[in-house]
């Protein structure tokens, strides 16, 4: 009899499933789907340095490109790529991850390829740096914006010569 009851009251009882609508908001702090931003990444390997299961690698095109590889089912959502990426490249979002763009097809895999460019002075492939990272790193140069690092180091090398001793510093432009 009793359980005639609970059988019947369960029957006349609405339904206790949520519809998608009447899911909770997912909070704001959720981390949930990871986004990576090609024209933001330097390629400098922090993201995967900092994540434990190896759920970041990288791989080379030598003189084209850099791809970053990202595997969800390594990854533990612990945030610590985007917390630590230099220039905030990879961002976590409040989302439940969906499928990705994956190369492999199968949804669980992300590839972002971060394209070198030819150094405007000496021609050499490498990473584009975001103009704030440039800023940041190397000052405002207009001119220097498009160098690879050598060239960059050259320059600033070229600089502080000048600002110690400006007639080495000649010698050196005109070496170069
Ligand atoms: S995503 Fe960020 S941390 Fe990772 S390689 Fe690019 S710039 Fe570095
Ligand atoms: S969230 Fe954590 S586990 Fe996932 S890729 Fe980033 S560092 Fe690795």
């Amino acid at each position: 009899m009793a359980m005639l009851k609970t059988i019947l009251g369960n029957l006349l009882r609405p339904s206790r499933t949520r519809a998608p609508a009447d899911m909770p908001d997912v909070p704001t702090v959720y981390r949930g789907a990871l986004a990576h931003d090609a024209a933001r990444c330097t390629a400098c390997g922090t993201c995967a340095f900092v994540c434990a299961p190896k759920a970041i690698s990288f791989t080379q095109d030598p003189g084209v490109s850099v791809s970053w590889h990202f595997f969800i089912g390594q990854c533990s959502f612990c945030g610590l790529c985007a917390q630590n990426c230099p220039t905030q490249a990879i961002s976590l979002d409040a989302e439940v991850p969906t499928g990705m763009n994956s190369a492999a097809g199968d949804g669980l895999r992300l590839e972002s390829i971060v394209r070198l460019q030819p150094c405007t002075r000496c021609g050499a492939a490498h990473v584009p740096l975001p103009d704030a990272a440039i800023a940041a790193l190397w000052g405002v140069e207009e001119a220097e914006r498009g160098y690879c690092p050598d060239c960059r180091r050259w320059a600033a090398s070229a600089r502080l010569r000048s600002a110690f001793i400006p007639a080495a510093a000649e010698e050196v432009h005109h070496e170069r």
